[in-house]
């Protein structure tokens, strides 16, 4: 999961996904070569760095984007593809919030998936989005939990819950207790997705230089990030990076820590397999807190996902590491062939809270996802690039919420994790 680089020419490559194979935009951005003068200068070129970007052209700013690798290099580029709105830790973030916490979460539930749409639509992004989620039941006690999710909600338009019965017509196996469908999540494409948004950033103007990692962010009479190639010369700076950067370590070491996940992609199971299990094309998550989660592809391949690591070692086989479990859910898969493996790094912040903020007057970072990024990325870059033209309201709120720093760093702080994600493990198992 390193860097990838082919061998002569040494240019970066996409990691060896289904993504990868399956991505339906060429284009390539050049290295940066000399000085340039910027308003924006956004570092990243995942969801948050583009997204941000695309945002800000949209206003009229002058943005330049700088990627280590390959737009979609990072987890944008390697992710399950679900769709899933939501904000984590609501009571943590309601004692901080006060009042004002219920219109927040209202407003911000389902807007990235709003930007997501909108954008598809406006730019003509193929990324295979279709709607359509279930949180499936992994153990019988985890319908309670459904089944006061779907009470809290107040418009169950797009709400079901559903039995056993049904959850075993809709999704082929005797595995889950019944489950929570929620028709405006969905899944997609996500290099597709991140690619077609950077085409569309670089449309309105923004400059984009691939092969390009940010060294340092130099503040002197303005700001300045240095790049082995070139400088630019930025009013604000955007630091997008997520679990893959290492800059500003003084004020952002100990705060977010990168964990392995790992996802398998089998051979094409035609029409008569797919429809058997998924017959509505639905994004399955478990119940579980270390959750396994699953949908079809376009080609009718099962996209399976699961596994978390935080000892910064990959598996020796992501296949023999998930094949038992996607089996069994679906021992008819046993004998069909995984065409793709591969893994992808996911920042973990220990509040859950995503890191959205400033760290000096015009240097600000979005970051810490936690595995959930692919709505809430685009939520924060629309945050990110409120704050930069001025308004900066919900910015603060989040400001507010106060991370839990281990200063000992990276080591200690995955250490942590591993125990935080054992525990959750057992809880699991005990249901
Ligand atoms: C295997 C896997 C499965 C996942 N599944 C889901 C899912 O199903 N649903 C969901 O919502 N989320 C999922 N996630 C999480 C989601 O993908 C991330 O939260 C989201 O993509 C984060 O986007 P990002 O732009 O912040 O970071 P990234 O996409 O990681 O992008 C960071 C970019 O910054 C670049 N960079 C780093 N340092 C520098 C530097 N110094 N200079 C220049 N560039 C730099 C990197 O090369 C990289 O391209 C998954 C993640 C993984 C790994």
């Amino acid at each position: 999961m390193r860097n990838q680089r082919s061998g002569a020419a040494g240019a970066p490559l996409h990691a060896g996904s289904y993504y990868a194979a399956t991505r339906n935009d060429p284009a390539r951005y050049p290295r940066l070569d000399g000085d340039l003068d910027t308003e924006v200068c956004i570092i990243g070129g995942g969801f948050s760095g583009v997204s941000t970007a695309l945002t800000l052209a949209e206003r009229g700013a002058a943005v330049t984007l700088v990627e280590a690798n390959l737009i979609g290099w990072g987890a944008s580029g390697r992710n399950g593809g679900q769709m899933i709105a939501g904000i984590e830790r609501k009571e943590r973030l309601t004692r901080v919030w006060g009042e004002r916490a219920r219109d927040v979460f209202r407003a911000l539930r389902f807007r990235g998936h709003e930007i997501i749409a909108g954008r598809v639509e406006r730019y003509a992004i193929d990324c295979d989005l279709v709607r359509g989620a279930i949180t499936a039941a992994a153990r019988p006690g985890h319908m309670k939990k459904l089944e006061a999710e779907y009470r809290a909600e107040e418009d169950k338009t797009h709400v079901e819950l559903v039995d056993r019965e049904t959850v075993r017509r809709l999704l082929g196996t005797d595995a889950y207790h019944g489950g929570l469908i929620e028709r405006r999540d969905g899944h997609l494409h996500p290099l597709n997705l991140c690619l077609g948004e950077a085409r569309a950033a670089a449309s309105l103007g923004v400059r984009i230089f691939e092969d390009t990692p940010a060294m340092a962010i130099k503040e002197d009479n303005g700001l300045t990030v240095t790049t082995p190639t070139g400088r630019v010369r930025a009013r604000s700076v955007v630091i997008a990076g997520n679990a893959y950067h290492r800059l500003e370590r003084r004020r952002l070491g100990g705060l977010l820590f990168p964990a392995g996940s790992y996802i398998i992609c089998t051979e094409p199971l035609g029409a008569e397999r797919a429809e058997a299990i998924n017959r509505d094309n639905l994004a399955v998550i478990d119940s579980n807190l270390v959750i396994d989660y699953f949908r079809l592809t376009p080609d009718r391949r099962l996209l399976f996902g699961g596994l978390c690591h935080y000892s910064n070692r990959d598996p020796r086989s992501i296949s023999g590491a998930l094949r038992p479990r996607m089996e069994r859910i679906y021992p008819g898969l046993a004998r069909a062939r995984i065409d793709y493996e591969w893994g992808g790094h996911i920042g973990i912040v220990i509040t859950r809270v995503p890191l959205i903020r400033r760290i000096a007057p015009e240097i600000y970072v979005l970051q810490g996802y936690s595995g959930h990024g692919i709505a809430m990325s685009h939520i924060a870059s629309e945050i990110v690039a409120d704050a930069i033209c001025g308004h900066s309201e919900r910015l603060e709120l989040f400001e507010k919420v106060p991370q839990w720093r281990i200063p000992a760093g990276q080591w200690l702080g995955n250490q942590i994790l591993a125990l935080g994600m054992a525990w959750y493990r057992l809880k699991d198992w005990l249901g």
